[in-house]
């Protein structure tokens, strides 16, 4: 999968494309990431990307001339491209896997008060939001969606673990323990160590309706039968 990410900061994902899971899956040639300085579209001497907004008010809007140049040389026209903001539509893991199965997608991460809606018009097929809460820049919310994507590229993570995640099944994941047995007082539960497969599976299954109950009651409606919820410890 190649993604193309348009940004006025491309030195916040360094790290972030090296290491663990995605610095494995780039360098195994599974998911390819390229950056785009979008300064680099500007063509005044002072490189600049934004303007004041029509209308008037407070902020800088990005302006289209670079975009678009960017845009054309990235030949998003052909590809699917996402423009994140916090007016789009919210991102789930259904979202994520949609966008897995594009396989080539453009990201535009904007920056002060957004980009020009022509941009929008001429060259974005979704707009997406990672939650309900304004960041400075589009960039955390890019890199959001490639983690995300990433771990659905085939080879990236096992199929059982992906299987045994929070939002596959409809709910979010029971909790996990590890050695030691006991810590700080607290005992890892019993069935766990009971190595009896069926009942941890049982567990395993009340403990993911009992916390999607406490957490995300609306994730349950029409997925459990209501009499299901019950825990054992
Ligand atoms: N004026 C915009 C508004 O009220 O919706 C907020 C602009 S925000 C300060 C600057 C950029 O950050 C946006 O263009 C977008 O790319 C990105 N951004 C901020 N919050 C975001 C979110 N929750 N999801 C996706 N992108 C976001």
């Amino acid at each position: 999968m190649k993604v193309s990410v348009v940004t006025l900061f491309p030195e916040l994902f360094t790290e972030f494309l090296e290491a663990s899971i995605l610095g494995r899956a780039r360098r195994e040639g599974r998911i390819e990431v390229e950056l785009v300085q979008l300064r680099d579209y500007a063509t005044d001497r002072h490189r600049s990307c934004d303007d004041q907004p029509y209308g008037g008010g407070p902020g800088m809007v990005l302006s289209p001339e670079p975009l678009a140049r960017a845009l054309d040389a990235l030949d998003a026209r052909n590809r699917w491209t996402v423009y994140l903001t916090p007016s789009g539509r919210l991102l789930d893991q259904r979202l994520v896997e949609e966008c897995v199965e594009r396989h080539s997608l453009v990201l535009i991460a904007g920056r002060y008060e957004g980009i020009d809606q022509r941009i929008v018009d001429l060259y974005v097929d979704d707009e997406v939001s990672i939650g309900d809460y304004v960041l400075s820049g589009g960039e955390v919310p890019a890199m959001v969606l490639i983690e995300a994507m990433s771990r659905l590229v085939s080879g990236v993570i096992r199929d059982e673990s992906l299987q045994e995640e929070s939002f596959v099944a409809g709910m979010v994941e029971y909790p996990h323990y590890t050695r030691p047995e006991e810590f700080a007082g607290m005992r890892v539960p019993d069935v766990l160590l009971s190595g009896h497969h069926a009942q941890i599976g049982r567990w395993r299954r009340a403990q993911s309706i009992a916390k999607t109950r406490q957490m995300r009651p609306e994730l349950l409606d029409g997925i459990v039968d209501a009499t299901e919820g019950d825990t054992e410890r």
